[in-house]
């Protein structure tokens, strides 16, 4: 069994980022510029945003943030994101969720411009996805992708059984994992709460990707000898021998599933770590303009 190091592959990629960078400025590109909107005090949200600006510092992006009190109208966002959308020195425009219930993420989602929508959400990069252009793919399923890749996992004509189907993980890793590209071409199928006798399905599993935010739901009876096990679900269990009061669990009961997997990935450490290169790629593809090159 090998554990898979997402914190270790997202740093090696983070610096390959980082180098393709250098590089594309070398030749006189333009320095990715990542533009995060923050609305009201969350203090989860702050932290978020305040990781993915460090990490564009990092590697030698511009990043910029608008602060918003939660007060602001949903006109007054829109506004915002559509001044941003035509600045041309802004490459790549994520606004943190969630929002105040008066503003509507659907509205906001639809007003980025997909040619900067770097999270990957806009229908019509989600469209793309589905048909298989040029595409930002977002966070989660772009770093479970570059997992398979890093291992050099095969998945064509795998059974892959993916247990949930969010619009921002199982749905588009069902996607991505069925198209015919490498990594991908494996057979899948899409499990979610109404599926019936589910062991069924993941115990005839090459791999199963686990994105339901249930605690240790996938036990070792569920699992084929051998599986690869990809555990998205983070919960934060309280816990009060942690100095945090707390600790993160997966969707799968690590201690027992994981001595029948060839591969697994630990919560944390596995996908979690990985979720934020996807959107430095996104940032770097968009300056290079290389999802919405005119061509289609
Ligand atoms: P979500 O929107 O709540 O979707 C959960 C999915 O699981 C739904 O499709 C639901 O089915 C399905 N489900 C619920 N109970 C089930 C059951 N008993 N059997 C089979 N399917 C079941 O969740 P999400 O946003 O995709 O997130 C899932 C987990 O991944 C959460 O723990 C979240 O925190 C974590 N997550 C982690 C990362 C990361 O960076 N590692 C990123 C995103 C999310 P229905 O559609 O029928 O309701």
């Amino acid at each position: 069994m090998q554990i898979i190091d997402g914190k270790r592959v997202s740093e090696k990629l983070k610096e390959k980022i980082k180098q393709e960078t250098v590089s594309w400025i070398h030749k006189g590109g333009k320095k990715p510029h990542l533009c995060a909107i923050l609305v009201g005090n969350d203090g989860a949200s702050h932290t978020y945003v305040a990781a993915k600006m460090k990490d564009c510092e990092s590697i030698g992006f511009t990043s910029s943030i608008y602060r918003f009190d939660e007060t602001i109208t949903e006109e007054e966002l829109l506004k915002t994101i559509r001044e941003i959308n035509a600045n041309p020195d802004i490459d790549g425009l994520i606004v943190q969720l969630p929002l105040p219930k008066h503003i509507s993420v659907d509205k906001v989602t639809q007003t980025i411009s997909p040619e900067k929508d770097v999270d990957g959400f806009h229908p019509q990069n989600v469209g793309r996805l589905s048909i298989g252009l040029p595409t930002y793919i977002s966070a989660t399923p772009y770093g479970i992708m570059q997992l398979f890749d890093y291992y050099n996992i095969d998945t064509v004509g795998k059974h892959c059984v993916v247990l949930g189907r969010s619009n921002i993980v199982g749905t588009p890793v069902s996607i991505l994992m069925s198209r015919n590209t490498t990594p991908g071409n494996a057979t899948v199928t899409l499990c979610h709460s109404k599926t019936q006798n589910l062991e069924n399905y993941t115990r005839n599993a090459d791999i199963i990707i686990a994105a339901i935010g249930i605690p240790e739901f996938v036990k070792a009876h569920m699992i084929k000898p051998g599986a690869v096990v990809i555990d998205v679900g983070i919960t934060r269990i309280k816990d009060p021998s942690k100095k945090s009061g707390y600790r993160l669990v997966g969707d799968v009961a690590y201690d027992e599933v994981a001595p029948l997997c060839s591969y697994i990935t630990p919560v944390p450490g596995g996908v979690g770590p990985m979720t934020r290169i996807g959107l430095l790629m996104n940032t770097l593809k968009s300056a290079r303009k290389e999802i919405y090159s005119g061509k289609i």
